[in-house]
C-alpha cells in the first residue's frame, strides 16, 4: 500500500522538485538542500537555514522562485514562507557576523554570532582573547580596567568586544551591557545636545554596568564629545564599572585624543591583536568553509592561505566569494574558481611571479635535458616530451596563452600546445612517472596539485 503522508508534509518536497526545474543543481545544492522545512500549514510554510548569511542570501537572490513553488506546492496563492536560522542549526554553524551587515547592530545590542567559542585562538590573538574573557568573567577588575584592545582591521577586535558582552549577559542576563561604536557615542551626545535631552543621554551611559566602545579612534578631534566621554569614563570607573574599548593603535599613539583621556585609558590593560600566521590562516578557513558548508580540499585551503594573508576579514570574504561565484555562475568549485577568487582578492601579483623561463628551468633539471633542447626544435622522443610537459605547466600554474607558450617553444602554433596540453594531461593518468614530475614542479612552485 501507498505510505499516504499529511499532503502538508509533502509540500517542501513538491516544492524543492518545482525549484530544481528552474534553478540550476548547484544552486539547488548550494541553497536549498541544506534547508529543514520546521513548520507547514497551509499558509505558510517555515524553513530553517543554516545562518543568517544563507537566509539573506536566498531571500535576496532565489526569494521570488522560492515564494512561487510554495505556492504551487500549497495550492495557495496566498502562501507565504518564512526563512528563520534555528537554534540547533545555528549550534553546528555558529557565526556568520559578517552577513549580517545588512542589519545594522541596534545601539546598546550585542551581536549574539561574536562568542568567545567561534574565536579561533593563536599566537596572534590569545593575550587579546585571554585578557578579554578574563575581563567578562569578572567586570570591573581594577588590574583589567579598562581594557583597550587594539590592532589593525580585520582582526577580531569588535569580536572580541561583543564576545565580552555575550559572556556578561550570559551569566548576568539583567546586567546594563552598553555597547556602542565611537561614532553612535557621537551622535547620541551630538542628538542629545540638539534635542535638549542630555540628562538622557548621561543616563544611558553612566548607568552602564559594563561599558563597551569599539573604534575609539574616531573620538579623535572630537573635543566636546571626547569631554563628554571622560566624564562618563570617570563616572563607571570610579564605581568599579568595566569599560572596554578597541582602538587601531596604541593608547599612546593615538593622535588627537586629550592627553588625560590617553592617560585614563593607560591605567588599565592594552593587549593587542596581531595579523594571522599561516597555520592560523588554515584553521581558520577551515572552520569557516565548514560553517557554510564549503567542501574544499585541504590543498584549495592552503592555497588560500598562502596568498589570502592580511587578516581574518580577508579570509572570510573569500569564502563567501567562492560560494556565491559559483553559485551566480553557476560553476563548479574547482581549483580555476577558487585562483580567480583569490586572484581577484590579492591582484595579479603573487600569482604571477612564476615566469616560462622558471618552468622551463626547473624540467630542465628534473629531466635532464637541456633548456635550449626544450624549446627547441627536436623530435626525439624525450626532449619532445620534456617540451609538452613545460607547455603543459605553463598552461596550468601561470595560465599562460596558447600562442603566446607556442611562440616561446620554438613558434608552434597554438593547437601543437593545445595537443601537448592534452596529451600531458591524458599520460599522467597512467604513467606515475610523469604524474610525479608534474606534482613535484607544481609543488616546487608551491602550486595545488
Ligand atoms: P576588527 O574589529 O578587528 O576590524 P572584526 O572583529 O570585525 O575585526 O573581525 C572581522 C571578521 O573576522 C569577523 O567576521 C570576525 O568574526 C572574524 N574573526 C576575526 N578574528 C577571528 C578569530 N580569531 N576567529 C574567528 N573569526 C574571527
Ligand atoms: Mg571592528
Amino acid at each position: 500500500m501507498d505510505n499516504i503522508k499529511n499532503p502538508n508534509e509533502q509540500a517542501w518536497g513538491l516544492a524543492l522538485n518545482l525549484l530544481t526545474k528552474r534553478l540550476p543543481s548547484h544552486a539547488i545544492n548550494t541553497w536549498f538542500v541544506p534547508i529543514v522545512p520546521t513548520e507547514i500549514n497551509n499558509e505558510k510554510i517555515s524553513l530553517s537555514v543554516p545562518n543568517q548569511f544563507f537566509l539573506e542570501w536566498i531571500e535576496s537572490h532565489y526569494g521570488d522562485q522560492l515564494l512561487s513553488a510554495v505556492r504551487v506546492a500549497l495550492k495557495n496563492e496566498q502562501a507565504a514562507y518564512h526563512l528563520l536560522v534555528t537554534k540547533e542549526q545555528k549550534a553546528v554553524v555558529e557565526s556568520q557576523p559578517v552577513f549580517s551587515l545588512k542589519k545594522p547592530l541596534k545601539k546598546n545590542r550585542v551581536n549574539k554570532n561574536y562568542l568567545f567559542k567561534n574565536f579561533i585562538e593563536g599566537s596572534n590573538n590569545e593575550f587579546a582573547k585571554n585578557a578579554a574573557q578574563a575581563v567578562a568573567k569578572s567586570p570591573g577588575e581594577p588590574k583589567f580596567n579598562p581594557l583597550t584592545i587594539y590592532g589593525g582591521v580585520g582582526l577580531g577586535k569588535t569580536h572580541l568586544l561583543h564576545a565580552i558582552g555575550n559572556k556578561v549577559l550570559e551569566k548576568e542576563p539583567n546586567s546594563n551591557v552598553v555597547l556602542v561604536t565611537s561614532e553612535q557615542f557621537t551622535l547620541d551626545f551630538v542628538n542629545s545636545l540638539r534635542k535638549n535631552k542630555t540628562i538622557e543621554f548621561t543616563k544611558t551611559y553612566r548607568r552602564a554596568d559594563v561599558l563597551l566602545i569599539d573604534d575609539i579612534q574616531f573620538f579623535r578631534g572630537k573635543e566636546q564629545t571626547q569631554e563628554q566621554f571622560f566624564h562618563t569614563f570617570n563616572e563607571l570607573y570610579q564605581s568599579g564599572r568595566q569599560i572596554v574599548m578597541t582602538s587601531d593603535r596604541f593608547p599612546s599613539e593615538m593622535k588627537g585624543l586629550q592627553d588625560r583621556l590617553i592617560s585614563r585609558f593607560q591605567s588599565g590593560l592594552s593587549v593587542d591583536v596581531q595579523p594571522p600566521d599561516f597555520e592560523i590562516r588554515v584553521a581558520i578557513l577551515l572552520e569557516k568553509s565548514e560553517q557554510n558548508g564549503l567542501n574544499l580540499k585541504y590543498d584549495e585551503i592552503e592555497f588560500i592561505a598562502r596568498h589570502v594573508k592580511n587578516n581574518i576579514r580577508d579570509l572570510e570574504g573569500a569564502i563567501i566569494r567562492i560560494l556565491a561565484k559559483s553559485s551566480l555562475m553557476n560553476k563548479e568549485i574547482d581549483f580555476n574558481l577558487i585562483r580567480d577568487v583569490v586572484q581577484e582578492r590579492v591582484g595579479n601579483s603573487h600569482l604571477s611571479e612564476v615566469t616560462i623561463e622558471d618552468v622551463v628551468k626547473k624540467v630542465s633539471s628534473l629531466t635532464q635535458i637541456k633548456e635550449k633542447d626544450i624549446t627547441g626544435k627536436s623530435r626525439k622522443m624525450e626532449i619532445a616530451e620534456a617540451r609538452q610537459l613545460s607547455m603543459y605547466l605553463c598552461r596550468d600554474i601561470i595560465g599562460t596563452s596558447l600562442s603566446n607558450i607556442g611562440f616561446y617553444f620554438g613558434g608552434r602554433d597554438h593547437s601543437t600546445v593545445i595537443h601537448a596540453v592534452k596529451s600531458i594531461d591524458r599520460k599522467k593518468e597512467k604513467d606515475s612517472r610523469l604524474r610525479n614530475q608534474v606534482n613535484s614542479i607544481k609543488q616546487d612552485f608551491k602550486f595545488l596539485t
